[in-house]
């Protein structure tokens, strides 16, 4: 069984005591999550639309930017990304995912594109402060949910007019449509499966055949915009695959002739994501656990706080027990990822699947705590709830990641 957290190669120590960049930008994002996220976040539920103005906000302050991720990522610890994401998703996780939607695409573009390809697409990703844009990342289909093998949609080279022809159907896309730029994983060569995926980035503006199909009314993340998105002859120039023509036909080359693809397009990109996904999750969790602490302490029943009652108290303890267990996980697979380890016991996984099982538990908890009032609309917690329960779906469902935990523990092929 390989050693994780002690392993040899370690470049950056693991520590929990966290630097002075580390604590600042962590109170620079609470800042903007309390005073900006959180007061608006009702309203943009309620209106179930993508908030441009909050992003405006974010990209004047410089945390919607490829900078600020640029330097949470910079940061050889790998913490400082959950740390982010955390404050942010404290706030409000519909908002947080409007601002934050845009790094899978970006995460693509970084971690499979050339360095020209990276300087050109991930700046118009983000577009200015002035004129924000979102960017996309489109894996699933209505076919291919947790089965990404199932891509249907193809890409073909037309070679006299040196441009990729694509034509498809993706679902579930988050900023599907309203982004400027898009990732799409297609196939380039069905008989292969996986290996034969290739990630593509597609402009909006420039790019005719690609159009927005129907929008998903969610139960929750409702300020985030989730939609279809249809592919129809869409033709692109020649260099706009991932990482280049060149590299791709040398990896289909050498897939056909029996040897292994080192990645597939969307499999890279969700697990180098997962942990930050985690981080999501446990934002909401903590500001329910917060919430819910805060009104045990107010609200008077037989003559007594409710806190006071030994049930309602172990509860917050459990819920602070789990919390703080989920962080450990999320911040251990961040720091692995950053140290480019492999999560030879899918730690990506497990710090995903704990984080988002405990915001659903802790959210249903909260509601308990608050009582009625945990069921109104004028308190939150009923809304962190819905939100919580898409960490359990998203970027691999609960069963899924359960699924690779226990492949990677067996050394088995589980179905
Ligand atoms: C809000 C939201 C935003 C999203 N954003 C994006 C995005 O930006 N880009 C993108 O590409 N996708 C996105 N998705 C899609 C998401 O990744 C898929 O929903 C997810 O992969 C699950 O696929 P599915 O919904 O088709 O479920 P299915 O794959 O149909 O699964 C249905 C059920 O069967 C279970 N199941 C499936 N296979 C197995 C198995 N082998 N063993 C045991 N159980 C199994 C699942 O766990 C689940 O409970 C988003 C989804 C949501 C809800």
């Amino acid at each position: 069984m390989a050693a994780t957290t002690d392993s040899p190669n370690a470049t950056t120590p693991f520590s929990l005591d966290l630097s002075e960049d580390q604590r600042d930008i962590r109170s620079w994002v609470h800042g903007f999550a309390e005073s900006v996220v959180r007061p608006a976040a009702a309203e943009w539920d309620e209106r179930e639309e993508t908030p441009w103005d909050i992003i405006r906000e974010a990209a004047k302050i410089g945390l919607y930017s490829f900078e600020a991720l640029a330097q949470f990522h910079a940061d050889e610890t790998g913490l400082t990304m959950p740390i982010a994401n955390e404050e942010l998703f404290w706030g409000d996780a519909g908002i947080g995912l409007a601002i934050m939607g845009t790094s899978l695409p970006v995460a693509a573009i970084f971690g499979q594109g050339t360095g020209e390809q990276i300087g050109e697409w991930i700046p118009r990703c983000f577009g200015t402060p002035d004129d924000p844009k979102v960017g996309s990342f489109c894996a699933s289909e209505p076919d291919a949910g947790s089965d990404v093998s199932a891509i249907r949609t193809t890409a073909r080279f037309d070679e006299a007019a040196n441009e990729w022809v694509l034509n498809g159907q993706k679902a579930w896309a988050t900023n599907g449509g309203i982004a400027d730029v898009h990732v799409v994983v297609a196939s380039v060569d069905r008989e292969l499966g996986a290996r034969g995926h290739a990630a593509f980035v597609i402009s909006k503006e420039e790019t005719k055949g690609i159009e927005q199909g129907a929008k998903v009314r969610k139960h929750g993340l409702r300020a985030s915009h989730t939609a279809d998105v249809h592919l129809d002859d869409c033709r692109i120039p020649a260099e706009n695959v991932l990482g280049g023509k060149e590299r791709l036909d040398e990896r289909l080359a050498r897939v056909r002739e029996g040897g292994r693809a080192k990645s597939q397009a969307a499999m890279a990109t969700f697990e180098a994501t997962r942990p930050m996904v985690g981080a999501q999750a446990l934002g909401i969790a903590r500001a329910a656990y917060e919430y819910a602490l805060e009104y045990a302490g107010e609200r008077v029943q037989f003559g007594r706080p409710i806190v006071d009652n030994q049930a309602i108290a172990f509860t917050l303890a459990d819920m602070k027990l789990e919390l703080d267990a989920a962080r450990l996980l999320v911040w251990r697979a961040s720091w692995m990822a950053r140290s480019g380890k492999t999560f030879e016991n899918a730690e990506g996984s497990m710090s995903k699947l704990k984080a988002g099982e405990v915001a659903v538990w802790a959210t249903e908890r909260a509601i308990q705590i608050l009582g009625g009032n945990g069921y109104t609309r004028e308190f939150p917690v009923e809304r962190w709830h819905r939100d919580a329960k898409i960490y359990t779906i998203f970027e691999g469902t609960s069963e899924i990641q359960r699924l690779v935990i226990a492949r990677a523990i067996s050394g088995r092929q589980i179905r």
